[in-house]
C-alpha cells in the first residue's frame, strides 16, 4: 500500500483574489463584505467584512484530504456539544445548508468554507503575560478533555507538523544551511526518534488539536485570557501530551526562560486534564523534536518554495533560541521542573549513574595513598567519598563525569571557578607576587573598598591581611588582649574559630569532654527551637544573654577579666541557628561594659550571605570592635583580614611588630577585589535575599509533610534542618540526617550535617544559587526523607 502524501511541507494554496473570494461569499452564503486576506498555509483565508454576520471564508487546497475536512466540521460541533464555554469557531452553513461548498479554480476542485468571526485580538506580534501561559494550557486542557473518546477517520491525515512523521521530515535535516543549528536539530532528532516516538504509541492518545502558537491564539486586551483558539486544519490523533508540547514549544514570553514559560503552561494543563508522569517524562524532547520539525520544514520550504517559507522565517529565531536555551537546560533540569509544575516534582531526584569500574579503582586508590601520606585520621565526607575534578558556579563534577549541586560549600562564595576571579588570580600571578613591604596599589584599593563597607559610624578602618580564618582570629585575639590588658575570652558553646593554638582554646566544638581551657567561657547557645527559651518567650533574647552576666562574673573571678567576645555571627556550629532578636545587642553591650571587645567572625555569614546585609552584624544591628573574614573573601584563594579601628591596631603594632609574608601579596588580593566585583555585578547580595527567601519556603513546605523535620531556619542563603526521631519530644537523629546527607549525595546533591547533635543539615550554597537549584534541594531532599522509612 501506498502511503498517502505528506501534507504541509510543500504549500498549493489556490490563487484567489480578494474581489473572486468576496464574489464566492455572495455566491455561496448571500454574504457581501470587503474581503481583507489573512494567512494561511494551505488555504487562502479571507475575512469578509459584513458586519454581524462577519465571517471568515476559506478556500483549501486541491490537494486536501476530504475527510479531514469533514474531521474538522465534526470536532468543531462535538466540542459544541461538550464544552459549549470553549471558544472555538463555529462553521456558517452555506446557502444550501451545507458545512462546505465546492468549487472549481485552475482547474482543480476546492473546499470552500465559512466560519463565524470570533472576537478576541490575535496573540501573534504580542507578548503573552504569565497569566496567559496558564490559560493557554488551561484551555487545551479543556479542549483535551472534551475531546476524550472522540474520533474521525479524518484525524489519520498525514502531515509534516504531525510530530508521528518526524522521522520522514527529519530526512530534509541537511537542506539546514547554518551548521550549529543543523547539529542541534541532528541531535533533537536522534533522541526523539530514536527513543521517544517508539514509547509515544504506548502513551494516552486521542484527537488533538496539535496547532496552539500564537497565530491561532485570540486573547483579551490585557492578553491574561485566552478567548478564542482557532485552526482545527492540523488536527489529527496523536499522543496527548504534544498538545502541551506545541504551545509549550510556541507560546513563550521574551526573558523568562523558555523552561519557565513551558512550566507555566503544563501547569494549567495539568489543573484541567492532568499528564501522567510517563507522559510528562517525554514532554521536554516533544518540545525540542517540534522545534526541530519547524526549522527542518522550513530549511526545505526554502529550498523548494521561498514564497512559502517567508511566513514561517519570522519564526526561524524563536525557534533556535528555544533548541538553544532547552539544550543547555538539559533533560535533568527539564524533567525537575516539570514535575514539579505538575505538582509531582517534591518526589523527583536524577539518580547518578554509577561509577565506572576504573574510577571505583582510582578511588579506592587515591583513598589508601591518602591514609599513608596524608594519616588515617583526615575525615572524608560522606560514606562514599567523591573524587572531585571540576567546579562551575553551584556545581561539582566528578572523575566519571557526574554533576553534584553543591548546596554545602561557602568557600566558593561567587561560584566555583569564576572566570573573573580566575582571570584576575592569573593576571596577576603573571605580573608580580610580593609582599606589603613594598608599595602596592591593589591591598590599598582592596582595604579601601572592605572599609568603605563596613558601617559609616563604627570606625572600621583599617586593615592586616593574612592567609585564613584561623589566623584572622588569632590576630584579632592578640589585638583584643593588648587593647584591653585582659586575659579572658567568651565564645559561644559549639564554636569553631579555627586552628591556631589560641584559637583552638577559642573553639569548645572539637572538644568532647566538655572542657575548655581556664580563661575561656562558653555562652549557652541561644536557640528557641531547642534551648531553655523557645520563640514564644517574652524577650529570649534577654534572657539567653543573661549568661553572659554568669560568664563574665566568672572570669572576673578567676583574675582573667573579659577580653574579647568572639562570635560567628551566623552561629553556624550551634545548628545555623536564627538568635532571637536583641541576643547579640545585649551580649556586645554586657562585654563591652566589662571592658571587652567584640569580635565578628564573618567567616562564615558575611559577603551578603544573609541577603538583607553585607556583613552578618548587620543582620543583628551591632557593630563590631574587630572584624574578622575568611573563607569567602578569596573565593577560594587562601586569604583572611582583619579590620579594625586605627588605635586598636596601633597599640598591636607596637607591641608585637607584626607582620605576615603572605598575608596581602598582590595575587591574594586580585583574588578578593574581583570576588567584590562579583558580588556587585551579579547582584548575588540581592539572589541570596530573594532565592534565599524561596528555598526557605520550600524547606518549610517539606516539613509540613515530612515529621522527620522538626524545624527549618534560615537566613538568606543558609539554612538549618533539624531532623528529629520525634517532632514532640525534638529528639535529635544524628543517624537519620547522616543518611539524609548521604542519600543526598548518590542523589547528585551536597549538604552536610552540624549542630550540638550533628542531626541539623547544613545548607549553605554559592551565592549564585538561583530558584531551579532550590527546586533540586528541595526535591532531592524530599526523596532522601521518604526513602528513610
Ligand atoms: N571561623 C569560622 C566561623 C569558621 O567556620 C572557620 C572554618 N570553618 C574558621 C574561623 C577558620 O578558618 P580557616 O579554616 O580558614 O582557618
Amino acid at each position: 500500500m501506498t502511503q498517502a502524501k505528506l501534507l504541509a511541507l510543500d504549500c498549493t494554496p489556490p490563487e484567489v483574489t480578494a474581489a473572486k473570494a468576496r464574489r464566492l461569499a455572495v455566491r455561496l452564503y448571500g454574504i457581501d463584505g470587503e474581503a481583507e486576506p489573512l494567512y494561511g498555509e494551505r488555504e487562502r483565508n479571507f475575512r469578509i467584512r459584513a458586519g454581524a454576520d462577519d465571517i471568515i471564508l476559506k478556500i483549501s487546497s486541491h490537494e486536501e484530504v476530504a475527510e479531514a475536512i469533514e474531521l474538522q466540521a465534526s470536532v468543531l460541533s462535538h466540542l459544541a456539544q461538550a464544552d459549549p464555554s470553549l471558544h472555538v469557531p463555529s462553521l456558517r452553513k452555506s446557502k444550501n445548508g451545507r458545512d462546505h461548498e465546492t468549487v472549481q479554480l485552475d482547474g482543480h476542485r476546492h473546499i470552500v468554507r465559512a466560519f463565524r468571526f470570533l472576537e478576541g485580538e490575535l496573540l501573534e506580534g504580542r507578548t503573552p503575560t504569565v497569566a496567559l501561559l496558564r490559560d493557554v494550557g488551561r484551555t487545551v486542557g479543556r479542549l483535551d478533555r472534551a475531546l476524550r473518546g472522540y474520533f474521525h477517520p479524518g484525524a489519520g491525515q498525514r502531515i509534516a507538523w504531525d510530530l508521528k512523521c518526524a522521522p520522514e521530515v527529519a530526512r530534509h535535516t541537511p537542506l539546514i544551511a547554518d551548521k550549529r543549528v543543523r547539529q542541534l536539530v541532528e541531535a533533537t532528532y536522534a533522541r526523539f526518534n530514536g527513543s521517544v516516538l517508539p514509547r509515544l504509541g504506548g502513551l494516552p492518545g486521542q484527537v488533538i488539536h496539535n496547532d496552539t502558537h500564537p497565530g491561532n491564539l485570540l486573547t483579551d486586551p490585557d492578553r491574561t485570557r485566552v478567548v478564542g483558539l482557532l485552526d482545527f486544519g492540523d488536527t489529527v490523533h496523536g499522543a496527548r501530551l504534544l498538545d502541551v508540547a506545541l504551545p509549550a514549544a510556541e507560546v513563550t514570553i521574551a526573558g523568562v526562560s523558555p523552561l519557565d514559560c513551558a512550566a507555566e503552561i503544563l501547569a494549567g494543563y495539568q489543573g484541567i486534564n492532568p499528564l501522567e508522569e510517563d507522559e510528562i517524562a517525554l514532554l521536554y524532547d516533544a518540545i525540542l523534536a517540534r522545534h526541530a520539525q519547524s526549522l527542518t520544514i522550513l530549511a526545505y520550504r526554502r529550498a523548494h518554495d521561498p514564497a512559502a517559507a517567508a511566513p514561517l522565517a519570522t519564526f526561524e529565531r524563536h525557534s533556535i533560541d528555544g533548541l538553544e536555551a532547552l539544550t543547555a537546560a538539559g533533560p535533568d533540569r527539564a524533567l525537575i521542573r516539570f514535575r514539579e509544575a505538575a505538582g509531582i516534582g517534591r518526589t523527583i531526584t536524577v539518580p547518578l549513574p554509577r561509577l565506572s569500574p576504573e574510577t571505583a579503582q582510582e578511588r579506592a586508590s587515591l583513598m589508601a595513598r591518602r591514609k599513608r601520606l596524608l594519616g588515617p585520621d583526615l575525615e572524608l565526607t560522606y560514606n562514599e567519598p567523591i573524587h572531585i575534578v571540576r567546579g562551575e558556579g553551584v556545581w561539582l563534577h566528578d572523575a566519571d563525569g557526574r554533576r553534584y549541586l553543591d548546596c554545602y560549600n561557602n568557600v566558593p562564595q561567587v561560584g566555583h571557578a569564576h572566570r573573573h576571579v580566575v582571570e584576575a588570580i592569573a593576571r596577576q600571578a603573571a605580573t608580580l607576587n610580593t609582599n606589603t613591604r613594598y608599595l602596592h596599589s591593589l591591598v590599598l584599593d582592596f582595604a579601601e573598598r572592605l572599609t568603605a563597607l563596613m558601617p559609616a559610624d563604627g570606625g572600621l578602618s583599617v586593615c592586616i591581611f593574612v592567609n585564613c580564618g584561623s589566623e584572622a582570629n588569632d590576630i584579632a585575639w592578640r589585638m583584643a588582649t593588648a587593647w584591653t590588658g585582659k586575659r579572658g575570652a567568651l565564645v559561644m558553646d559549639q564554636a569553631y574559630h579555627g586552628g591556631t593554638e589560641a584559637v583552638a582554646a577559642l573553639s569548645p566544638y572539637h572538644v568532647h569532654d566538655g572542657l575548655v581551657a581556664p580563661h575561656v567561657r562558653k555562652l549557652e547557645a541561644p536557640d528557641t527551637y531547642r534551648g531553655r527559651f523557645g520563640a514564644a518567650h517574652e524577650d529570649a533574647g534577654a534572657a539567653y544573654a543573661a549568661d553572659a552576666d554568669r560568664a563574665i562574673a566568672e572570669l572576673d573571678a578567676a583574675g582573667y577579666g573579659t577580653a574579647i567576645w568572639m562570635v560567628d555571627t551566623g552561629f553556624t556550629s550551634n545548628g545555623l541557628i536564627n538568635p532571637p532578636a536583641g541576643y547579640v545587642r545585649a551580649v556586645a553591650d554586657k562585654v563591652r561594659a566589662a571592658g571587652g571587645l567584640v569580635i565578628a567572625d564573618e567567616v562564615q555569614f558575611g559577603f551578603g550571605r544573609s541577603g538583607s546585609h553585607f556583613w552578618g552584624f548587620d543582620t543583628h544591628g551591632v557593630i563590631p570592635d574587630i572584624v574578622t573574614m575568611g573563607k569567602p573573601v578569596g573565593n577560594g584563594h587562601p586569604l583572611g583580614v582583619i579590620v579594625t579601628r586605627p588605635e586598636i591596631l596601633a597599640k598591636f603594632a607596637k607591641e608585637s611588630n607584626y607582620f605576615s609574608t603572605f598575608g596581602g601579596n598582590p595575587v591574594s588580593i586580585a583574588a578578593g577585589l574581583a570576588v567584590l566585583d562579583v558580588i556587585e555585578r551579579e547582584r548575588l547580595q540581592e539572589n541570596a535575599r530573594t532565592t534565599g527567601t524561596l528555598t526557605l519556603q520550600r524547606l518549610s513546605a517539606l516539613m509540613q509533610r515530612h515529621g522527620a523535620i522538626g524545624d527549618v531556619r534560615g537566613y538568606g542563603l543558609k539554612f538549618g534542618v533539624e531532623i528529629v526521631s520525634d517532632r514532640a519530644t525534638k529528639a535529635p537523629d544524628q543517624a537519620a540526617a547522616k543518611r539524609i546527607a548521604n542519600s543526598m549525595r548518590s542523589h547528585g546533591v551536597l549538604v552536610g550535617t552540624e549542630g550540638a547533635f550533628a542531626n541539623v543539615l547544613k545548607i549553605r550554597p554559592p551565592l549564585p544559587f538561583r530558584s531551579e537549584h532550590a527546586e533540586i534541594l528541595t526535591g532531592t531532599l524530599d526523596a532522601a526523607i521518604t526513602s528513610l522509612t
